[in-house]
This record gives structure tokens, C-alpha cells and sequence, in this order.
């Protein structure tokens, strides 16, 4: 369980992503959250900073897929808005988005990064697909119920690491 939601690498913000690094590590493919990384929950205004990285991205030749458990009335306006493709009601942590876009396109997973929000959804999924995860934080705290609810179990996870690390070393 451990190993499942503990990300490669954890970053305030989406734009904090260092996309040089990543390309030189090999990675090509973008496989990425929506709700809370790119835009605030329930906005439709992507923030500045994130529209800009997601444009590098681009120019610096990532392939870039929007993985969102949310709706396609939500999802798809905003893949539009960036020019990216994407997938809706993706069930993260399970495989059924990435199933979906695996069928449309050529993922090659070696060269994937999953990067989002959430321990329990995007962390989970990407470290069980086996593509290398980043973690951000949240860009607002407004949430929905269910969200809330594995927040708090995240925070009995993080304190729990923390009490153990000490009792390690
Ligand atoms: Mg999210």
C-alpha cells in the first residue's frame, strides 16, 4: 500500500514541473488530472501559469492526455480550450480511462508520467499502471464529499509516515 500512493516526486504546482527534466529522463507522454492540477474545481478558467506550461509542453513535443474521472460535459470543453486530448469518467484509480485511451492511441507507459492531485486516484492509478507519478498540490480546497473524505485518509497516511520515519532513523 505503501509504495501504491507514494509519488516519484511531489511539486507545489502544476507550473513548478521541470518539463526539461522530464524530457531528458525519456518521457513523452503526459497523462494528466484536471480538476484541481489544471483548473480549479468547478471552474472553467485554466489559470495562466497553467495554460503556459501546458503550451511548453506542447512545443517541447509531449503528447498530452487529460485523464479526468469527471463528466465529459466538464472535461471535454476544457480539452478543447488547451488542445489536448482527453478521456472523461476515467475511474482512477482503475484502468478503464487508460484502457480507453490505449485503444485510440499509442501510450507507451515507459515513457509516461501520471501527474495530479489526489493520493487515492491519480498516485494509485499511475504507480499501478507502472508510469512514473508526480504529485501536486491542490490548487483550491473546495471539494466534493468524496474528495474530502480520501483527503482525510491521506492525512492519516502522511502522519502516520511521518511517526515512522522517526522511529527508523
Ligand atoms: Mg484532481
Amino acid at each position: 500500500m505503501a509504495k501504491l500512493t507514494t509519488p516519484c516526486l511531489s511539486v507545489k504546482k502544476l507550473w513548478n514541473i521541470d518539463l526539461d527534466e522530464l524530457k531528458r529522463q525519456g518521457m513523452t507522454i503526459l497523462l494528466m488530472d484536471m480538476d484541481n492540477t489544471i483548473v480549479p474545481w468547478h471552474s472553467f478558467v485554466v489559470p495562466e501559469k497553467a495554460r503556459q506550461w501546458v503550451l511548453r509542453a506542447k512545443k517541447l513535443g509531449f503528447d498530452i492526455y487529460l485523464l479526468s474521472n469527471n463528466v465529459h460535459s466538464r472535461v471535454l470543453p476544457l480539452a478543447k480550450d488547451l488542445g489536448v486530448e482527453a478521456v472523461a469518467n476515467a475511474c482512477k484509480p482503475w484502468r478503464r480511462g487508460l484502457r480507453r485511451l490505449q485503444k485510440l492511441y499509442e501510450i507507451d507507459l515507459a515513457r509516461a508520467v501520471m501527474i495530479g492531485d489526489q493520493v487515492f486516484t491519480d498516485i494509485v492509478a499511475g504507480n499501478s499502471w507502472g508510469v512514473k507519478t508526480i504529485l501536486v498540490d491542490p490548487l483550491v480546497r473546495r471539494e466534493g464529499r468524496m474528495t474530502w473524505f480520501a483527503r482525510t485518509l491521506e492525512k492519516g497516511i502522511m502522519k502516520r509516515k511521518i511517526d515512522f520515519s522517526g522511529g527508523e532513523d
